[in-house]
Protein backbone atom coordinates (compact mmCIF):
# COMPACT_ATOMS: atom_id res chain seq x y z
CA UNK A 1 0.00 0.00 0.00
CA UNK A 2 0.95 3.36 -1.02
CA UNK A 3 2.28 5.62 2.05
CA UNK A 4 -0.50 8.34 0.43
CA UNK A 5 -3.20 5.99 1.32
CA UNK A 6 -1.96 4.85 4.54
CA UNK A 7 -4.99 6.09 7.42
CA UNK A 8 -2.67 6.08 10.29
CA UNK A 9 -0.41 8.48 7.97
CA UNK A 10 -2.92 10.87 7.56
CA UNK A 11 -3.91 10.25 11.54
CA UNK A 12 -0.57 10.77 12.92
CA UNK A 13 -0.25 13.98 10.78
CA UNK A 14 -3.50 15.58 11.73
CA UNK A 15 -4.78 15.27 8.48
CA UNK A 16 -7.36 13.63 9.50
CA UNK A 17 -9.20 14.26 13.23
CA UNK A 18 -8.38 11.99 15.81
CA UNK A 19 -8.76 11.89 20.07
CA UNK A 20 -5.26 13.01 20.73
CA UNK A 21 -3.80 12.12 24.10
CA UNK A 22 -0.19 12.81 23.19
CA UNK A 23 1.83 14.54 20.37
CA UNK A 24 5.36 15.36 19.78
CA UNK A 25 7.25 15.86 16.61
CA UNK A 26 7.41 12.10 15.92
CA UNK A 27 4.49 10.50 17.42
CA UNK A 28 0.93 11.14 17.86
CA UNK A 29 -0.87 8.69 20.59
CA UNK A 30 -4.87 8.44 19.94
CA UNK A 31 -7.42 6.50 21.35
CA UNK A 32 -8.84 3.69 19.30
CA UNK A 33 -12.00 3.77 17.39
CA UNK A 34 -13.14 0.00 18.31
CA UNK A 35 -11.64 0.10 21.57
CA UNK A 36 -11.11 -3.21 23.45
CA UNK A 37 -11.64 -1.46 26.35
CA UNK A 38 -12.35 2.10 28.46
CA UNK A 39 -8.80 3.98 27.46
CA UNK A 40 -7.48 1.78 24.45
CA UNK A 41 -5.09 3.65 23.00
CA UNK A 42 -2.58 3.08 19.51
CA UNK A 43 1.03 5.02 19.70
CA UNK A 44 1.74 5.96 16.38
CA UNK A 45 5.25 7.34 14.95
CA UNK A 46 4.30 10.15 12.49
CA UNK A 47 6.61 8.31 9.55
CA UNK A 48 5.09 5.71 7.93
CA UNK A 49 7.19 2.41 8.59
CA UNK A 50 4.71 -0.71 8.07
CA UNK A 51 5.73 -3.12 11.24
CA UNK A 52 8.16 -3.75 13.83
CA UNK A 53 10.67 -4.72 11.22
CA UNK A 54 10.61 -1.85 8.91
CA UNK A 55 11.09 0.14 12.61
CA UNK A 56 14.54 2.15 13.17
CA UNK A 57 15.95 0.72 16.49
CA UNK A 58 15.92 4.29 18.12
CA UNK A 59 12.19 4.83 17.05
CA UNK A 60 11.40 1.25 19.00
CA UNK A 61 12.99 2.28 22.18
CA UNK A 62 11.05 5.53 22.38
CA UNK A 63 7.82 3.50 21.83
CA UNK A 64 8.54 1.66 24.72
CA UNK A 65 9.75 4.81 26.93
CA UNK A 66 6.36 6.27 25.38
CA UNK A 67 4.38 3.08 26.08
CA UNK A 68 5.45 3.08 29.76
CA UNK A 69 4.44 6.54 30.14
CA UNK A 70 1.29 6.65 29.12
CA UNK A 71 0.49 3.24 30.97
CA UNK A 72 1.35 5.17 34.42
CA UNK A 73 -0.50 8.15 33.51
CA UNK A 74 -3.70 5.74 32.39
CA UNK A 75 -3.10 3.35 35.55
CA UNK A 76 -3.52 6.42 37.64
CA UNK A 77 -6.01 8.72 35.72
CA UNK A 78 -8.61 5.72 34.95
CA UNK A 79 -7.88 3.52 37.87
CA UNK A 80 -7.57 0.08 35.85
CA UNK A 81 -6.51 -3.15 37.01
CA UNK A 82 -3.85 -4.12 34.93
CA UNK A 83 -2.47 -3.49 31.26
CA UNK A 84 -1.78 -5.35 28.43
CA UNK A 85 1.00 -4.12 25.17
CA UNK A 86 0.11 -5.65 22.00
CA UNK A 87 2.01 -5.08 18.63
CA UNK A 88 0.29 -7.19 15.66
CA UNK A 89 2.88 -7.78 12.72
CA UNK A 90 1.09 -9.62 10.03
CA UNK A 91 -2.30 -10.49 8.66
CA UNK A 92 -1.47 -14.06 10.71
CA UNK A 93 -0.83 -11.93 13.35
CA UNK A 94 -3.77 -9.75 13.25
CA UNK A 95 -2.25 -6.73 11.91
CA UNK A 96 -5.22 -4.93 10.22
CA UNK A 97 -3.43 -1.66 9.26
CA UNK A 98 -0.11 -1.68 7.87
CA UNK A 99 1.48 1.17 9.85
CA UNK A 100 3.03 0.70 12.62
CA UNK A 101 1.59 1.17 16.05
CA UNK A 102 1.65 -0.08 19.57
CA UNK A 103 -1.62 -0.88 21.25
CA UNK A 104 -1.82 0.65 24.55
CA UNK A 105 -4.93 -1.69 26.66
CA UNK A 106 -6.04 -1.05 29.95
CA UNK A 107 -7.52 -4.12 31.81
CA UNK A 108 -10.36 -3.99 34.37
CA UNK A 109 -11.85 -6.93 36.64
CA UNK A 110 -14.07 -8.60 34.69
CA UNK A 111 -13.87 -6.30 31.10
CA UNK A 112 -15.18 -9.41 29.48
CA UNK A 113 -12.10 -9.35 27.31
CA UNK A 114 -9.34 -12.10 26.48
CA UNK A 115 -6.21 -10.70 25.26
CA UNK A 116 -4.68 -13.52 25.72
CA UNK A 117 -3.28 -16.62 23.88
CA UNK A 118 -4.48 -20.28 24.34
CA UNK A 119 -1.60 -22.27 25.32
CA UNK A 120 0.18 -25.10 23.44
CA UNK A 121 2.71 -27.67 24.48
CA UNK A 122 6.00 -28.82 23.60
CA UNK A 123 8.57 -31.11 24.46
CA UNK A 124 12.03 -30.37 25.62
CA UNK A 125 13.26 -31.81 22.10
CA UNK A 126 11.04 -29.71 20.04
CA UNK A 127 12.03 -26.70 21.84
CA UNK A 128 15.96 -27.68 21.18
CA UNK A 129 15.54 -27.76 17.94
CA UNK A 130 13.77 -24.26 18.16
CA UNK A 131 16.06 -22.94 20.46
CA UNK A 132 18.75 -24.58 17.95
CA UNK A 133 16.57 -22.82 14.77
CA UNK A 134 16.89 -19.14 15.86
CA UNK A 135 20.29 -19.05 17.45
CA UNK A 136 22.70 -20.86 15.24
P1 LIG B 1 -4.25 -3.90 14.29
O1 LIG B 1 -5.29 -4.96 14.15
O2 LIG B 1 -3.69 -3.49 12.94
O3 LIG B 1 -3.17 -4.23 15.28
O4 LIG B 1 -5.00 -2.66 14.92
C1 LIG B 1 -5.65 -1.67 14.21
C2 LIG B 1 -6.45 -0.88 15.20
O5 LIG B 1 -6.75 0.38 14.63
C3 LIG B 1 -7.79 -1.51 15.59
O6 LIG B 1 -7.83 -1.66 17.00
C4 LIG B 1 -8.83 -0.52 15.07
O7 LIG B 1 -9.93 -0.42 15.94
C5 LIG B 1 -8.04 0.76 15.01
N1 LIG B 1 -8.47 1.69 13.96
C6 LIG B 1 -8.68 1.39 12.65
N2 LIG B 1 -9.03 2.51 11.96
C7 LIG B 1 -9.00 3.52 12.86
C8 LIG B 1 -9.26 4.92 12.76
O8 LIG B 1 -9.60 5.46 11.70
N3 LIG B 1 -9.15 5.67 13.89
C9 LIG B 1 -8.78 5.12 15.09
N4 LIG B 1 -8.70 5.93 16.15
N5 LIG B 1 -8.54 3.79 15.23
C10 LIG B 1 -8.65 3.01 14.14
ZN1 LIG C 1 1.39 5.23 7.28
Amino acid sequence: MKKEDCIFCKIAHGDIPSSTIYEDDDFRIILDLGPATRGHALILPKSHYADLFELPQDMAGRVMMLAQKTASVMRDKLSCDGFNLVQNNGESAGQTVFHFHMHLIPRYENDGQNILWKPGSASGEELDIVRKQITE
